[in-house]
């Protein structure tokens, strides 16, 4: 018989959370541990296997990031309810250390004092008492300090609402957590992303999520058990805005059947596009069929179902939420005129710009052709970097020719076609990276800038200008080299670049890589408009970035990218022929 488990994997999860941060806390060198147990707490939150099947077949340290000593605490945690790390760890701090730390100025030891005086444990309580004027007269405070405190509070609230913005990939990761989690509160229950998570922004400041339950005040009550949380920023009966660790702000709105679509429409946003649609709903440029439709009272009565169901009330095209940015999308709906074949990610046939151990890519060849095959692909261009990229293991002419025979050879095994391509440099002078001989050989060349960066603007248009004029048949990769929080694209003239590929041998990639995200949505616009094609591209250097394609697809839809446009959504034989280099 399996014996019942004292904490479940969410439980363990956040014991796991409560002691990096106790650790980190610490400072030295625990807070290397620490990290290691805030691994440890995302492990256990985002895992799929059975935990108490994993523990009895001793197969902890075999998860990602799990060692022997946090594989030895889950387990305890598991079979006792208890670590003996964290017991250890709690006899250091007073009670409310992890989230009474996060306000700038208070010391271990004032929290201390703040505790032992007023038995004060969170910063609501520690806010409380400072408005009500208890903590000038304890000692080592004063009147000073004690307003200070209330500054403080409030000024850090707004400076993390404002500056903290999660990275695209980051959120949607913490977003899942957060729905395995609310999966497990009951059935019948609909979860949906909300907000700038739900638009494809790049980054994502609150992680918005929107809850159909008929008992939202239980669902709200359930969520802030949640173990990563490790602040509750406001709440209500039926919302409420909380901080993972890290420093996620996620809000959950929990509604009924009939305030649904309405919730899922307002919590998605974006700001401005909800003012223009509530301008257009009543200046009646957009027509109802029962009045004014714009006040929850008179949607809550008639209760439309879907989202589209309102924006068809309101004599629109039901807009996607990748749209939603004022951008023309609502003119367009209202029109009749919003295209309704964008791209979507059942219309990719193959996968476009993979790396493998010939470069710097993890995986070889095979394993790359049939991951690629298991997704569903028919085909799959495998491009390594190019002799110039030495720090990525450029593959010399010597070596691609070798590649090309372990090609030859894995074609014979797998079906999906793997096709011989190169992610060849453009170099400084505005040249690829191969003999033309070699180029022409090539079934698909990617063109990509990986050094220079800082050249000036006029430079580097004409070093791109250069690159797409050149004859061969070119996809230009990660086309401004930005990297999502970390490098600005680079100077250049865009619009006179897209101008001379409109009239070149060159296409356009849309990378997936959640960290670039390249070219950016208005360009992909600008791009239409000269009737330039486009491929969606992972850039994956392993088999799993494989599922950046989610990613290239999400982009290409902000940038109002249709089916049509995208060459690999194309049939093995007609992409082929459609990027074949010469
Ligand atoms: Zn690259
Ligand atoms: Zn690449």
């Amino acid at each position: 018989m399996k014996p019942k488990p004292k904490l479940d994997k969410f439980a363990i999860a956040a014991t796991l959370q409560e002691i990096a941060a106790l650790l980190e806390l610490k400072g030295g060198k625990d807070r290397f541990k620490a990290r290691a147990y805030q691994t440890g707490a995302r492990v256990m939150a985002g895992m799929g296997d059975d935990l108490g099947a994993v523990i009895k077949e001793n197969r902890l340290t075999s998860l990602r990031g799990i060692g022997d000593a946090l594989a030895s605490q889950i387990k305890q945690l598991y079979e006792t309810g208890e670590s003996s790390v964290l017991r250890g760890l709690k006899k250091d701090f007073p009670p409310g250390i992890i989230e009474l730390s996060g306000v700038p100025g208070l010391s271990i030891a004032k929290i201390a004092a703040l505790h032992e005086a007023l038995g004060i444990t969170s910063i609501a309580e520690l806010k409380a008492a400072a408005e009500a004027g208890k903590i000038k007269s304890i000692k080592g405070f004063g009147a000073k300090t004690e307003q200070k405190l209330l500054e403080t509070i409030a000024s850090d609230g707004e400076r993390k609402t404002k500056e903290q913005r999660l990275h695209l990939h980051r959120a949607l990761a913490a977003a899942e957590q957060i729905r395995n989690y609310l999966a497990t509160a009951g059935d019948k229950l609909e979860i949906e992303f909300a907000g700038s998570l739900r638009r494809w922004k790049e980054t994502v400041g609150t992680i918005r999520v929107v809850a159909k339950t008929k008992q939202p005040a239980v669902l709200i009550k359930y969520f802030l058990r949640f173990p990563l949380i490790v602040q509750v920023e406001e709440q209500t009966r039926t919302s409420c805005i909380v901080r993972l660790a890290e420093d996620a702000r996620v809000s959950l709105v929990a509604v009924s059947q009939a305030e649904f679509a309405l919730a899922l429409l307002t919590e998605t946003g974006s700001q401005a596009h909800l003012a223009k649609l509530e301008k257009l709903v009543s200046n009646g440029s957009a027509k109802s069929k029962r009045g004014k439709p714009n006040t929850r009272t008179t949607v809550r009565a008639s209760a439309p179902k879907t989202e589209a169901e309102l924006y068809r009330r309101w004599g629109l095209q039901y807009i996607p939420p990748e749209l939603r940015e004022d951008e023309g999308e609502l003119e367009a709906a209202l029109a009749g005129k919003l295209p309704e074949d964008l791209l979507t990610l059942d219309d990719i046939q193959g996968m476009v710009h993979c790396h493998t151990t010939y470069s710097d890519g993890k995986h070889s060849v095979e394993e790359m052709a049939r991951a690629a095959e298991a997704m569903g692909m028919k085909y799959i261009t495998i491009t390594d970097h190019s002799p110039t990229a030495f720090y990525a293991g450029g593959v010399t002419i010597d070596r691609l020719k070798r590649q090309w025979d372990e090609i030859a050879a894995v074609q014979e095994t797998v079906k999906v076609k793997i096709l011989r391509g190169t992610e060849s440099d453009i170099i400084a002078d505005g040249h690829l990276d191969y003999p033309d001989k070699i180029l022409e050989q090539f079934d698909v060349i990617v063109a990509s800038i990986h050094s220079r960066y800082k050249m000036d603007s006029a430079k580097m248009t004409k070093r791109i200008v250069t690159a797409m004029r050149q004859p061969v048949f070119k996809i230009w990769g990660h086309a401004l080299g930005r990297l999502i929080q970390r490098r600005p694209p680079f100077e250049c003239d865009v619009e006179k670049i897209l101008d001379v590929i409109a009239e070149s041998r060159a296409a356009i990639e849309v990378n997936g890589d959640p960290w670039r995200l390249d070219m950016e949505p208005r360009w992909l616009r600008e791009a239409r408009k000269r009737k330039i094609k486009f491929t969606i591209s992972v850039d994956a250097h392993s088999t799993g970035a494989l599922n950046n394609l989610k990613y290239g697809v999400a982009m290409a839809r902000r940038g109002w990218v249709r089916k049509a446009e995208v060459l690999n959504t194309l049939s093995t034989k007609a992409f082929q022929k459609a990027v074949k280099p010469a």
